[in-house]
């Protein structure tokens, strides 16, 4: 028997309805929110609807039991049975023209699939425009936020290409130990009689025994890093967020959102969302990167460096140098890297 036939001539809902409008859908909610009796609504079929009949969520549907007199459950129309459910959905059956609210008992069920996956594509309509709506807005500040990085991050900059020039040597040697875990450690030889001592490392065929020496962590990895842009990143999420309506009054924002198909909706959605993600990450990058050259951090590497059994002799050490820059040099078993930094590098994030 075809599903439509089986929808009872009584059933208060007419089978010529379209798919409701927002604005049914919440009076419909507000209806059973407020009594607990989703029975008592007569926008809603009452059933019994056959349980192959395809429908499509429209909205989560959840019964406080102490609203309901006998505190029992709601009936499910679909499964034809009271007492059924205080947590279901509401539905809409496009071959009935008719809404009603079933349980998990149903809307579990064979449809289950077909109607998760219009509810989520709905879900993530949603979900996009609400982000794009309150975000786009929001981008003429996004960009003077990061107008405003720039001087660090372009500083930043140089002094890693320049680090990098001058330097290869000692960055290779450093990010090695950020592999590691950024330990700074020394295998010291231990002054060994002979005798094959508990602690330490016997390396094999000789007598020579270490123990690990440790200085602390290096901080500052990005400054070791083979690859560090900032200020190019910086640039290129302006000239990514560049494209859309920035600084547009909330109607254009609204007319360029509607208009966008769902696809580019999607990836307009994400593309911002990378490029404020990126914007986010950058002060923390640029801390991170200047942590190298605090004091503190040169010099432990130096007191690293220096120990009689380091495999990798530096030192290194940054001054004031005038009024606004400073002098930072590393030395060891190549040639030194000297780089003057200007005092912007330092400035508040
Ligand atoms: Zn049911």
């Amino acid at each position: 028997m075809p599903a439509a036939s089986r929808a009872m001539p009584d059933s208060p809902v007419a089978a010529t309805h379209e798919r409701p409008s927002w604005f049914v859908i919440e009076q419909v909610k507000t209806h059973i929110a407020a009594t607990g009796h989703p029975e008592s609504d007569s926008r809603l079929h009452q059933g019994p609807i056959a349980s192959d009949e395809p429908f499509e969520i429209l909205a989560m549907v959840s019964i406080a039991r102490d609203k309901r007199p006998e505190q029992d459950r709601a009936r499910c129309p679909m499964c034809d049975q009271g007492n059924k459910f205080l947590d279901g959905r509401l539905v809409y059956f496009p071959r009935l023209g008719a809404i009603a609210a079933i349980g998990h008992c149903c809307a579990d069920g064979a449809n289950r699939l077909v109607a998760d996956r219009v509810w989520e594509a709905k879900q993530k309509t949603a979900l996009e425009e609400n982000y794009l709506l309150d975000t786009i807005p929001t981008l003429a500040l996004q960009i003077a936020r990061l107008h405003a990085l720039l001087p660090v991050a372009e500083e930043a900059e140089r002094v890693f290409l320049q680090f990098r020039k001058d330097g290869a040597r000692y960055q290779r040697r450093l990010r090695h130990i950020v592999k590691n875990g950024g330990e700074l450690i020394v295998d010291e030889v231990m002054q060994s009689s002979g005798g094959a001592g508990p602690r330490g490392l016997r390396a094999s065929g000789s007598t020579i025994e270490t123990r690990a020496i440790r200085f602390g962590r290096m901080n500052g990895g990005l400054a070791v890093a083979n690859k560090f842009t900032p200020a190019s990143d910086l640039k290129s999420i302006v000239d990514a967020l560049k494209t859309y309506p920035v600084g547009a009054d909330d109607g254009a924002v609204i007319d360029y959102v509607a208009a966008l198909s769902s696809e580019a909706r999607a990836t307009v959605y994400a593309n911002i969302k990378a490029q404020l993600q990126k914007l986010d990450e950058a002060p923390s990058r640029l801390k991170e990167f200047r942590s190298f050259f605090e004091v503190s951090n040169l010099e432990r590497l130096t007191s690293w460096g220096s120990h009689r059994d380091a495999s990798f002799p530096i030192s290194t050490a940054i001054h004031n140098y005038g009024e606004a820059k400073r002098f930072f040099q590393m030395m060891g078993d190549g040639a030194p890297v000297r780089i003057l930094i200007s005092a912007k590098l330092w400035d508040a994030l």
